[in-house]
C-alpha cells in the first residue's frame, strides 16, 4: 500500500513519515563523541574515542541537518559527547541559525554539561538559541566531582549564571540515581525553580558498557514521584517541549518538573525523533541497533539525491519502539553504544 506523504510546507519536499504514521520533526545531532567529563553512568573511565578522521566535518554536519530540515524537521538539538568542546562548534551553530531566520526551523538548541557555557552563552543567544538543557545531577561539589570523574561544579554554576544572564531559558536535566541524588532532588527542584529554570528527572538507561553495575543505581521515577509527592503538590499539565518528558507543575514553587521514563513508561508511541551520530550514522531509535550510514550517501555524490534516498529508506524502517530492561538477570546493556555516541 502506498502512503501519501504530505508536503513539508517550507521546502516543497515530502515530509518524513514512518511506518507507524509518525512524522519525524525532531532531529538530534551528536557533533562529537568526546567529552571533558566521564559521568559514571554514561562512560567508562578509559573511554576510547573515535579517530578524528571518522568525524563528519562541520560542513557535513550542516549539510546533513539541512537535508532533514528540508524534509520537515522543525527542531534541531545539538548534543554529544559535549557539543561545546567540538572545535569551532559556534561556526556550525551560527550557520544553522539561518534556518531559524528563514522560518524553516522553530528551534535550535543544545544539551550541554555546562562546563563551557561561561564562554559561549552570549554567542549562543546571539545565534537565536532560546533555551538549552543543562545536565546536572547534584549540587554538592564533592558528589559532582565523583559522578563526573573530572568536572568542577563552580564552573558549571558560573556557566548557568552566564546563560541566564544572556537570556537563555534553561532546563536542568538530572539522572535519578539510587544512593546518590535521590535525597537531594527536592533541594535541587527548589534551587532550579527559584532561578526560573524547569527541571527534568531521567531514568538511567542501559546504554553501553560502564564500570559499574546499573542495578545498583537504577531508580524508577514512579518511586521518585511518590517521594516528591510527600513534600510537594504535583499537578499534571499538558505542557510539551517536543521531547519525551511528561510534566507536572509544582504548586509550592510554581515551576515545572518533567519526568523522562524510558524504563517505567515507554514513550515510544509518540516518538517524532531520530538521531545522527558524529560519524553520520542515523539511528531511528535510541534503543535499537538498526542504523543507516548517511556519511557514505553524502560523500558519494555532490548533490543530495542519494542522501534523501538513504534518509527515506531509513525512515521507512523506523521501529515501533525499544524495550529496555535493567534487572539482575540482564547483565548486558540493551545496546552496546554509549549515550555519548548516539547523543542524549
Ligand atoms: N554532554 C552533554 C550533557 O551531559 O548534557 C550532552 C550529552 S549527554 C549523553 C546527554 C544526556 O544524556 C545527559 O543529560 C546525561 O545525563 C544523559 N545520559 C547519559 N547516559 C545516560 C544513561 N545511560 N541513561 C540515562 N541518561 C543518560
Ligand atoms: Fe559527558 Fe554528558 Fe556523558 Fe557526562 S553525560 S560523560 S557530560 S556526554
Amino acid at each position: 500500500m502506498s502512503i501519501i506523504k504530505p508536503l513539508a510546507p517550507s521546502a516543497g519536499k515530502p515530509a518524513l513519515i514512518d511506518p507507524f504514521q509518525r512524522a519525524i520533526t525532531y532531529l538530534r545531532v551528536s557533533v562529537t563523541d568526546r567529552c571533558d567529563f566521564r559521568c559514571t553512568y554514561c562512560m567508562a573511565e578509559d573511554m576510547e574515542f573515535l579517530p578524528k578522521r571518522d568525524l563528519l566535518t562541520l560542513e557535513e554536519l550542516d549539510r546533513l541537518s539541512t537535508a532533514f530540515i528540508e524534509r520537515g524537521v522543525r527542531r534541531l538539538r545539538l548534543t554529544g559527547g559535549e557539543p561545546l568542546v567540538r572545535r569551532n562548534v559556534m561556526s556550525l551553530i551560527r550557520s544553522l541559525s539561518r534556518h531559524l531566520r528563514s522560518g524553516q526551523l522553530d528551534e535550535l538548541t543544545l544539551t550541554t554539561n555546562g562546563s563551557q557555557l561561561q564562554r559561549f552563552a552570549g554567542e549562543l543567544a546571539d545565534c537565536g538559541v532560546r533555551r538549552i538543557n543543562v545536565s546536572l545531577d547534584t549540587l554538592d561539589p564533592d558528589k559532582f566531582a565523583h559522578i563526573t570523574r573530572r568536572g568542577e561544579l563552580p564552573a558549571v554554576l558560573a556557566g548557568i549564571d552566564a546563560a541566564l544572564a544572556a537570556g537563555l531559558k534553561i532546563k536542568l536535566n538530572a539522572v535519578a540515581l539510587k544512593n546518590f541524588n535521590e535525597g537531594e532532588l527536592p533541594f535541587m527542584l527548589r534551587w532550579a525553580h527559584e532561578r526560573g529554570m524547569d527541571m527534568t528527572v531521567i531514568e538511567t538507561m542501559p546504554l553501553g558498557e560502564i564500570d559499574e553495575d546499573r542495578t545498583d543505581r537504577y531508580l524508577p521515577l514512579t518511586l521518585v514521584r511518590k517521594r516528591l509527592e510527600e513534600r510537594f503538590t504535583l499537578v499534571d499539565i499538558p505542557y510539551k517541549t517536543g521531547g519525551p518528558a511528561r510534566y507536572v507543575e509544582v504548586a509550592e514553587t510554581g515551576g515545572r518538573l518533567g519526568f523522562i521514563t524510558p524504563m517505567t513508561h515507554n514513550f515510544c508511541e509518540s516518538c517524532n525523533r531520530v538521531r545522527i551520530t558524529c560519524t553520520g550514522t542515523l539511528f531511528m531509535c535510541l534503543g535499537q541497533e538498526d542504523a543507516a550510514d548517511l556519511r557514505a550517501a553524502m560523500r558519494g555524490s555532490e548533490g543530495d539525491e542519494a542522501l534523501h534516498r538513504a534518509i527515506d529508506e531509513a525512515i521507512g524502517r523506523k521501529p515501533k519502539g525499544h524495550d529496555f530492561v535493567i534487572d539482575r538477570a540482564t547483565k548486558r546493556p540493551a545496546v552496546s553504544r554509549h549515550m555519548s555516541v548516539t547523543g542524549g
